[in-house]
């Protein structure tokens, strides 16, 4: 557990502590308890330490006592739904990891590495082929979350890693809501090409032209971010690679779906950022989606408002060369 609940010694609360603000000097100063205020399970301190020959650091976190128990039914009982559901997920390192098999983004390196080669065994979780079920697609894998956890914004999340070609995402890190979409741009501009991928919550409005490889695309609403280190309008653009996947997002228009993509700002755009040329406009992020496993409803809720009442129709994209037909 990264977080728990912190009680002095005559059973008052103090608030919740993240196990990286307990040090060796104090790690015995307060009682540590589940974040479920019903539940009686007690946790202790584990520091960090070295794995891997020295090259990897775990982090440090609560390990349950053996001496207590969650409840029936609690959220944070990981050991449990872990040994419920081993088909899909299990524990490592006092984490809960969920296997996934759809392309967390949706770029060609997600099945085929840029530099050298994939070991056997990402090589067999690409194809789908370890022997070891996973959840298929996104839509699957809310349904799993929601099933277990409630919501996708329960805390107890903040516990999961998905795992996915024997890389693991935080989902932490990897989630995006509409009120953090500075996280899109993040991504869009990151060196790190394993930190890339996220899984956004977006809300498709209408329709805009096809780009030049005739693919549909869909302006989605957008939400104020600093990024650069100014305010922007930033709203992502989702691309479909093919008509099944556009089918899907209009017969769900201004409704609320999650996707899973890497997100891409193209230069012009980014270059804009800051200057009195990016007054008032939307600056876009597009998120290729490939896959429809790319691809979910979700509910409402997970909009985060204030959901643009007017949207502005201000579609900045390279003109369309003149000799070339627009594409319908
Ligand atoms: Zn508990």
């Amino acid at each position: 557990m990264k977080k728990v609940r912190a009680l002095d010694f005559d059973g008052e609360y103090l608030g919740v502590i993240s196990s990286k603000e307990v040090s060796e000097e104090t790690r015995y100063a307060k009682q540590y308890c589940c974040l479920d205020p019903e539940c009686g399970a007690k946790f202790h301190w584990k520091k960090s330490y070295k794995r891997d020959e020295n090259t990897r650091e775990v982090d440090p976190t609560f390990a349950r006592n053996p001496s207590s128990e969650h409840r029936e039914g609690c959220a944070y009982d990981y050991e449990a739904i872990a040994s419920y559901r081993s088909d899909v997920s299990f524990m490592k390192e006092g984490k809960y990891f969920l296997r996934i098999n759809f392309p967390m983004g949706s770029h060609f390196t997600d099945k085929n590495p840029r530099h050298g080669r994939f070991t056997r065994i990402q090589r067999e979780a690409a194809i789908g082929n370890t022997g070891k079920k996973s959840v298929g697609s996104l839509e699957v894998m809310v349904k799993f979350l929601e099933g277990q956890f409630g919501s996708l914004e329960h805390p107890a999340l903040d516990n999961l890693y998905l795992d996915y070609q024997g890389r693991s995402y935080p989902w932490s890190e990897v989630i995006t809501e509409p009120d953090n979409y500075k996280r899109i741009y993040d991504a869009a501009t990151a060196i790190d090409e394993k930190e890339s991928s996220i899984l956004a919550v977006v809300s498709p409005i209408y329709a805009i032209d096809r780009n030049r490889a005739g693919k549909a695309r869909f302006q989605c609403a957008y939400q104020f971010a600093t990024a650069a280190g100014h305010r922007v309008r930033l709203a992502p653009v989702l691309v479909a690679e093919n008509d099944e996947i556009a089918a899907k997002i209009r017969s769900n228009m201004r409704g609320t779906f999650l996707v899973s993509a890497r997100p891409f700002v193209p230069d012009f755009i980014q270059n804009r950022i800051g200057t009195p040329d990016n007054k008032g406009r939307n600056t876009q992020a597009y998120l290729h989606i490939i896959d429809q496993k790319q691809i979910t409803p979700i509910d409402d809720s997970y909009w985060k408002e204030p959901k643009p009442a007017q949207m502005t129709l201000d579609l900045d994209f390279p003109a369309q060369p003149a000799s070339k037909p627009k594409m319908k």
